[in-house]
């Protein structure tokens, strides 16, 4: 079933990435870290259905998406730039396999951070966050999203890591076998949250596994 739900407000979070407070139907439900699919309530724009994650509390009086746009693209995510107060998305049931399972160490890439959003304001806000880990790789440090709410609620266990630039108290690189054993080794979590790009996923789940992580240790999104 498909739900038509105006846009409350437009606030940008990044260069590229946007934030859309929108109504919550009447007994909606979700569990931090689902997603839905979502369209542009316009002629044309209905049937072009991308899945996007809440990144909003379950009691929130409305819904929230963290949407990263790719203009170059000319897709819906372009489109979303345009977004008016008052105008309305069509959003489906919440789905998905991602969700908190118990204290680990999140390892996330650009967009990949949006399911981790609604989980960590949840944790926070119970005052269970401290016991996790986040390693948040992005190419540069003005494309990380929730950057100052992610360094207040982590503290000294953020580690953020930029493969195209530099800057001082930042991780040079990529989120390698090599950096991935170092958390296991000091962290020991019980579970790695991974998500990112399909390509950066498949590489980190592999590499946890061959570091020894068992497979349902793991949690990511199912493909
Ligand atoms: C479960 C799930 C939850 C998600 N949650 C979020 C979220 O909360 N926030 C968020 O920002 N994103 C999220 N995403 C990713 C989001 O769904 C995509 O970014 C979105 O679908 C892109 O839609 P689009 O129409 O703009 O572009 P696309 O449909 O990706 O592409 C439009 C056009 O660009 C081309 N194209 C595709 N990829 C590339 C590329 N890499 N380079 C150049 N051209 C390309 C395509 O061929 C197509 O013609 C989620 C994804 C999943 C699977």
């Amino acid at each position: 079933m498909d739900y038509s739900v105006k846009v409350l407000a437009v606030t940008q979070d990044t260069h590229e990435t946007y934030k859309f407070a929108v109504e919550k139907p009447e007994g909606y439900e979700f569990t931090p870290g689902q997603a839905t699919c979502v369209s542009i309530n316009k002629p044309g724009a209905r049937e072009e259905k991308r899945p996007f994650t809440f990144t909003s509390l379950p009691d929130d009086p409305c819904l929230q998406f963290t949407i990263k746009t790719y203009p170059e693209r000319d897709g819906v995510t372009d489109e979303m730039r345009d977004l008016q107060v008052d105008d309305e998305l069509l959003i489906g049931e919440p789905w998905g396999a991602i969700n908190y399972k118990g204290p680990g160490l999140f390892i996330a890439g650009g967009a990949g951070i949006t399911p981790f959003l609604s989980i960590f304001r949840q944790l926070h806000r119970e005052g269970s966050l401290t016991a996790n880990h986040l390693l948040y790789s992005n190419s540069q440090q003005r494309d990380i999203i929730a950057a100052a709410e992610l360094k207040t609620q982590f503290g000294p266990n953020v580690h953020f890591y930029l493969t195209d630039e530099t800057v001082p108290t930042y991780q040079q690189g990529h989120i390698d076998e090599g950096v991935l054993r170092g958390f296991l080794d000091t962290v020991k979590p019980e579970y790695c949250y991974v998500c990112g790009t399909p390509g950066m996923t498949e590489e980190i789940v592999s590499d946890l596994k061959k570091l020894g992580v068992p497979e349902e240790a793991i949690i990511q999104e199912e493909s």
